[in-house]
């Protein structure tokens, strides 16, 4: 059976402890590979190695450092199928999806932050003709960098890219349920002589690898995606050691839906925003809110185009959804939906398992009504394919429901009232607000969440604003 390695000083390792974790494939619920069950020792040695390597890495002129992420992204695409298919093997997803998506993002995201550094610019402040003021924004040293399972690579690179980008040395630790695109990333780096030491990858359980990074004295900065509950442990580590850090977590996200909106425009996109990578993409709708006017139209229309999404193997190219990524989250899944009955919701459509013919775990698209906006079904984060509907009448209604939960990540808005549009998107508390579109990421903007879906922004010069430390430089001109 294939086993990972860890990837530390340019060299492939195994574990210090030299034990193995058990790697499925939820298509099939079978174990197909091993990863590395690394611990703080693992993280030592790549924090020494990272530290060795911060003083050359940092020094590079932009263009060397660009050149070398560009070689890493060259590689990315021509590996794109390789890539693929291990991504939709470890999580699921279908495999046109990875190599739609999830692959030429991550190839995207370090040809973004390669060539952003070569047109950066930093501020001046004239103090009245008599001092100078200028803000110089230097690499910080060894950036710990550990992300989720349900987008591997995609993740993964949206943060290494612009942490390697900004002159920072790397120790990265990809989800354990989904570690095998992060391992040929390290082959990656291999073939191309990516310098040894500059990007180490450590594979194992958060409560090891993820705690021994955030707990690593050497490592002030730390950028983490995943789970709000987790957040909130690295929060309280990093907080008392005054460690920079940036949190994208849970979402609870809703989807606003106006009776003048555009309904084809508005229906075909609610059933990608729903049901997108099995509703495992922290900015998928969850909560539906339609104005009363279409409800029924909508409702009907919906629900008999959810019924045709066809659930199975992640292989075929005419699957909607693949398989949820593990046996434990497929449980989580289903035990929401049971939660939703008993609160006293109707199931419109799905809500079982499906067999596939794979023994995985594959879960129906499933569309429920009749819930209130303040029941745990309606307020927690599912992370599946799962989405509740409800009516509303008036704006501030909706708004209200909108912003009733603890998450504020994303909120999609349908209308074509353009200034009710821009007064909505105004008063929704979240970090994002799409309006008659859905996941169009541009890699400039300004990417997290507010409330208890995180602290701090992606993307962009956010991103190597956050992985430097800006200082103050004062001159006086006489
Ligand atoms: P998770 O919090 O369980 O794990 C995320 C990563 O943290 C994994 O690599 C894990 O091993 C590690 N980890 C776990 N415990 C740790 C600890 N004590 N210290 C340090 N690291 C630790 O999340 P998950 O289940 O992998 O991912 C799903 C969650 O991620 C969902 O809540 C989803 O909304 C969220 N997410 C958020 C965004 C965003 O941009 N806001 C994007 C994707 C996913």
């Amino acid at each position: 059976m294939q086993r990972i390695l860890n990837y530390i000083n340019g060299q492939f390792t195994e574990p210090e402890s030299r034990a193995y974790l058990d790697n499925y494939n939820p298509a099939t619920g079978e174990v197909y590979s091993l990863i590395p069950d690394s611990d703080a020792a693992d993280v030592a040695l790549a924090v020494q190695a990272a530290k060795a390597a911060f003083p050359s890495w940092s020094s590079l002129s932009r263009e060397e450092r660009s050149q070398h992420m560009l070689n890493v992204a060259k590689r990315i695409s021509e590996r794109l199928d390789e890539l693929a298919e291990a991504e939709s093997t470890d999580n699921g997803k279908p495999l046109w999806l990875a190599k739609k998506v999830d692959i030429p993002r991550a190839t995207d995201n370090f040809k973004f932050f390669a060539t952003a550094i070569l047109h950066d610019s930093s501020e001046l402040h004239d103090t009245d003709g008599l001092y100078l003021n200028y803000t110089l924004r230097q690499p910080i040293g060894v950036a710990g960098c550990i992300s989720p399972w349900n987008l591997p690579l995609y993740l993964f690179t949206w943060k290494i890219a612009p942490a390697l980008a900004s002159g920072n040395t790397v120790v990265a630790k990809p989800s354990e349920i989904t570690p095998m695109s992060a391992y040929l990333l390290s082959q990656i780096c291999d073939e191309v002589g990516f310098p040894k030491g500059v990007l180490n990858i450590v594979h194992g359980l958060g409560a090891k690898v993820g705690s021994a990074i955030t707990e690593h004295p050497e490592v002030p900065i730390i950028s983490f995606t995943g789970g709000t509950e987790t957040g909130k442990t690295i929060a309280r580590t990093a907080a008392p050691m005054f460690k920079k850090l940036s949190l994208e977590l849970g979402g609870k996200n809703p989807n606003i839906i106006f009776d003048d909106c555009d309904m084809e425009n508005a229906l075909k996109t609610s059933l990608n925003s729903s049901f997108a990578n099995q509703g495992q993409i922290c900015l998928c709708g969850s909560r539906m809110y339609i104005q009363r006017g279409i409800y029924n139209e909508f409702k009907t229309r919906f629900v008999e185009e959810v019924k045709r999404m066809k659930v199975g193997n992640p292989q075929s190219p005419d699957v909607k959804l693949g398989a949820v990524v593990s046996k434990p989250h497929f449980e989580k899944i289903l035990s929401y939906i049971e939660l939703a009955k008993e609160e006293g919701g109707t199931v419109l459509c799905g809500g079982k398992p499906v067999e596939a013919g794979m023994n995985g775990w594959f879960i129906e698209p499933t569309v429920i009504e009749g819930l209130t906006e303040t029941c745990r079904t309606n307020q927690e984060e599912i992370f599946g394919p799962v989405v509740t509907l409800q009516p509303f009448d008036t704006e501030e209604e909706v708004l209200a429901y909108a912003n009733g939960t603890k998450y504020g990540l994303a909120s999609t808005v349908w209308t074509n009232d353009l200034t009710k549009a821009h007064r909505i998107a105004a008063h929704l508390h979240t970090g994002i607000v799409w309006v008659n579109c859905w996941l169009v990421r541009d890699l400039r903007t300004p990417f997290g969440g507010v409330k208890n879906s995180g602290v701090g922004r992606e993307g962009g010069w956010e991103a190597l604003r956050f992985f430097t430390e800006p200082k103050n430089v004062c001159i006086p001109l006489s």
